[in-house]
């Protein structure tokens, strides 16, 4: 608790929003992504942007792995468990997660379908052992930071011979969407306020290739602290033109990530091209079983078919997970669309933009 208590200290937090106010210039617009949904909650709940100059702000990118999970593969997993009845092992993120046709997973269970929800892919473990003669399905979504875990399922159904689990893979990778905002420039932004969990995993490398293109790097944690002294190197990087990957978080992100997390999970999964959501595909920014792990392979053993297709009518997450759209730009939000009952993911996920509006901002609009 002291730990977290340093982090949200006042006099410090004073200081701070008073150096970055020194820092900034008056006639110059700083622009930044926090592309993690962590980092969006923490900025809402400690209300950061409503600490920050007028001149500075913060835009929420589209680190949020419910979030930009395809409509299509939403309703293929729908399909799958009408079609075949196996037990859905799934993180409690995806339950209320709509499909197309308006049902989620909670509706679904109501109807009598078996849907667990779990914390780990390795308590998929214990559920497979008590349910021999059912076949269970694990979707697996997450970006670097969950997927090692995925990976190690793979690895124990295989080592224990395991032969009930199948993962429906939803995993995405960070690398090839930053450099798509990047280079396509679809919002316009002076740097990344770059993911503290991913980068456990990853390390620092992954953001070379946004500096190279011209853009300040700052990887930072969660804590209020931790998020200002972020901008403030943010800033201070853009105001001397001079880019780096600057590691605000180094007590827990080291230079060169977790090797044995990147291996594990790279024996397990390849890269693949990956749909998100109202961005469509992007080269290799995703992951799928590598070849001889085929027969845990979901898709594979039910046949399903992932028709990817837009979102919801009216609903605008596309453009909230770009960061072309504050969530109450979407006319469904607050009225239609809220966490009782979410239109889109971005109102459902625990790290969804709109979720974090909804929950923190909508007073201070
Ligand atoms: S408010 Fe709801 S409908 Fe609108 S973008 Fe957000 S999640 Fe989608």
């Amino acid at each position: 608790m002291k730990m977290i208590s340093e982090f949200r200290n006042l006099g410090k937090v004073k200081l701070l929003i008073k150096k970055i106010n020194g820092l900034v210039k008056k006639d110059k617009i700083y622009r930044f992504m926090e592309v993690c949904g962590t980092h969006t909650m923490s900025i809402s709940k400690f209300g950061i942007r409503s600490l920050l100059p007028e001149n500075v702000e913060l835009i929420s990118g589209p680190g949020c792995p419910v979030c930009v999970t395809s409509q299509g593969e939403i309703d293929a997993v729908f399909d799958l468990i009408k079609e075949n009845k196996p037990i859905i092992a799934t993180y409690g993120d995806l339950l209320k997660v709509p499909g197309s046709s308006g049902d989620n997973l909670l509706k679904l269970k109501s109807l009598g379908y078996d849907i667990r929800t779990v914390f780990s892919p390795l308590d998929v473990i214990k559920m497979a052992k008590q349910n021999r003669d059912k076949s269970i399905v694990f979707l697996s979504i997450g970006f670097e930071t969950t997927t090692p875990p995925s990976a190690a399922l793979v690895k124990v159904l295989e080592n224990e011979t395991i032969d009930n689990v199948y993962l429906f893979v939803m995993n995405k990778t960070m690398p090839n969407i930053l450099e798509f905002i990047a280079k396509q420039k679809i919002v316009k932004i002076d740097g990344f306020l770059c993911p503290g969990h991913v980068s456990v995993i990853t390390g620092e490398s992954l953001y070379l290739p946004l500096v190279d293109n011209g853009f300040a790097c700052v990887i930072t944690g969660f804590e209020p602290i931790d998020i200002l002294l972020g901008i403030y190197k943010l800033i201070k990087q853009v105001n001397d033109g001079n880019y780096f990957v600057d590691n605000a978080y180094k007590r827990v992100v080291k230079s060169d990530g977790n090797k044995k997390a990147l291996e594990l999970m790279h024996e397990v999964f390849e890269e693949s091209d990956s749909y998100w959501r109202g961005i469509g595909i992007v080269k290799d920014s995703g992951l799928k079983l590598r070849e001889k792990y085929d027969r845990f392979d979901a898709v594979k053993k039910f046949n399903v078919f992932v028709d990817h297709k837009s979102e919801i009518k009216g609903c605008r997450c596309g453009e909230v997970l770009l960061g072309l759209i504050k969530p109450y730009e979407c006319g469904l939000f607050e009225n239609v669309c809220n966490p009782e009952n979410p239109v889109g993911p971005c109102m459902v996920s625990s790290e969804g933009t709109c979720a974090a509006y909804y929950k923190y901002e909508r007073k201070r609009k």
